[in-house]
């Protein structure tokens, strides 16, 4: 087995902070990850599953295993005039993925057009963009339970996604290596153009590379380049809170910004909550937020995890304190 010895990680996330794994290990085949998670699990190893690194806050060195998975192959399944299923590995990038389907003429992805990342990673919060998610998309789940190697096939109905969330972040957290998602995407266009901002830019005729193309030029303009700027996409997400609790904050903040979800909850813009506190483009350090997108942290280089876990917290009870609402990390912390 081919372990590279006290490996730096900070190519391995998108936020560029600086950790390192005693060892580390690029898997391109299945049978290499039974092998690394045998040799895990006899020597007692930590091990963290990385896939393109932009979901992860590294606060501290990885005293095991850092294991990279990077397993290539789009397959498709089933096809037929209305619809392809394909089945897809876990290291497949993202992005790339959601372009080779347009170019097939397999749609449903297009809203989800360059979320960095791969495959293997957009199950575990249910990566969602412009009114998509991937749960809208997906069959089942192909993995590899860590502690017996053993593999299996999950149904997305036993997933529980739901905003940002799924049972492999919450119940499942660290059970299973994911080494394949199955999706199911059709071939006549469905657009979702829900999204103000997307709407307002079609032409009379909309066909789903228009939305793609919307979709990728939107978040050019909003969301910095993680090569220029360290970050990790949003890093709170948008909190949900009872109707009853936000008609109380109405009454308070006449300009609050939220979206009623139909059952008794309303989902408030964890960015605007952080700009209306006046921390939009805060500097601390070498980490800040962004001046940009008050959602968005940022690394500008020198700093660590742990100064980046501190804004976080500074940014926490601030808002807390301003309007009674708790915000949640969304990336993986490793403190
Ligand atoms: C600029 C930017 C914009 C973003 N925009 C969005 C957005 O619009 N919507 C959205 O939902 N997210 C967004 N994100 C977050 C991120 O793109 C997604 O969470 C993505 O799915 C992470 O993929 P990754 O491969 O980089 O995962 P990583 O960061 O490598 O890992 C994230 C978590 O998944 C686990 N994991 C990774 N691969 C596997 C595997 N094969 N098996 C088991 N566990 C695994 C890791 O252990 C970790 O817990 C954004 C990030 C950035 C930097």
């Amino acid at each position: 087995m081919d372990w590279e010895h006290n490996v730096s990680l900070q190519p391995y996330n998108s936020l560029g902070l600086p950790a390192r794994a005693r060892f580390f290990h690029q898997a391109t085949k299945e049978v290499e990850l039974l092998d690394d998670l045998r040799k895990v699990i006899k020597d007692k190893l930590e091990l963290l599953v990385i896939g393109g690194g932009s979901n992860l806050v590294l606060a501290r060195d990885i005293d095991g295993l850092a294991l990279k998975v990077d397993l290539k192959g789009i397959e498709i399944v089933e096809e037929n005039e209305k619809s392809a299923t394909l089945r897809v590995a876990a290291g497949e990038p993202w992005p790339e993925l959601v372009k080779h389907c347009l170019k097939r003429g397999f749609f449903g992805l297009e809203n989800l057009s360059d979320i960095p990342g791969t495959a293997g990673a957009a199950p575990i919060q249910n990566i969602g963009a412009y009114g998509a998610e991937l749960s809208q998309r997906l069959l089942s789940v192909s993995v590899i339970e860590q502690t017996t190697g053993s593999r299996q096939e999950i149904p997305a109905a036993d997933c529980r996604f739901s905003y940002r969330q799924s049972r492999f972040k919450g119940l499942w957290r660290d059970r299973y290596l994911i080494t394949a998602i199955t999706l199911k995407l059709t071939k006549q266009p469905q657009l979702c153009l829900d999204h103000a901002g997307i709407q307002e830019a079609m032409p009379t005729h909309p066909g789903p590379e228009d939305v793609a193309r919307e979709v990728c030029r939107l978040r050019r303009l909003k969301l910095p380049d993680p090569k220029l700027l360290g970050n990790a996409g949003s890093f709170f997400t948008n909190p949900v809170i009872e109707a009853r609790q936000a008609k109380d904050m109405l009454a308070e903040h006449a300009n609050l910004r939220m979206y009623d979800l139909g059952d008794g909850r309303v989902k408030l813009a964890a960015g605007w909550l952080v700009e209306q506190c006046g921390l939009k483009g805060i500097r601390r350090g070498s980490v800040g937020v962004h001046k940009e997108q008050a959602l968005v942290l940022v690394h500008h280089g020198g700093g660590t995890g742990r100064q980046l876990l501190d804004l976080a917290e500074e940014i926490r009870t601030t808002v807390q304190a301003r309007f009674g609402v708790k915000l949640e990390i969304e990336p993986r912390v490793v403190a």
